[in-house]
């Protein structure tokens, strides 16, 4: 079975309420969603593209306090940290499988893949939710020199 994907850009307007300050606006947030290629009515992209928008929402920060919705952050991580177990954790069940023990540099090779695909994913979360997500009334795009430093 084939199985065919696309990955389309949308961009959807969503209400933000900022879930630290209270500050309500609208985000206009602009994403990458992957469908699969028999399903591209523009209804299901919408729906498809939603969920996914509305979470690089929760993981902009606020245009007001700055800070990122709780709980937006760990949920990155978390995710990002069960898509790097399984690039790591993967091949290390496949060397053991064959040798009943995993020498010292291929468990090095499986947990620098476990380490590296984690913080890509987590970044690249980050990133789309940086230059993917704007606020209507944000004058200015990116951080300020006044700007507290990111946490
Ligand atoms: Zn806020």
């Amino acid at each position: 079975m084939r199985v065919r994907y696309t990955d389309v850009t949308t961009t959807q307007k969503l209400p933000y309420r900022c879930k630290r300050c209270g500050h309500t606006t609208t985000a206009i947030a602009t994403g990458q969603t992957r469908m699969h290629g028999h399903d591209l009515s523009s209804d299901a992209v919408e729906q498809g593209a939603r969920s996914h928008l509305r979470r690089l929402t929760n993981l902009a920060r606020c245009p007001k306090c700055h800070r990122r919705a709780p709980g937006a952050l760990l949920e990155a991580i978390v995710k990002s940290a069960l898509v790097g177990a399984l690039a790591g954790g993967a091949p290390y069940f496949v060397f053991w499988l064959r040798d009943n023990h995993v020498r010292g540099f291929l468990r090095t090779l499986c947990v620098g893949a476990a380490i590296g695909v984690f913080v890509a994913i987590l970044f690249s979360q980050l990133m789309a939710a940086k230059n993917g997500v704007e606020f209507e009334g944000a004058s200015v795009r990116g951080p300020r020199a006044g700007d507290p430093p990111p946490r």
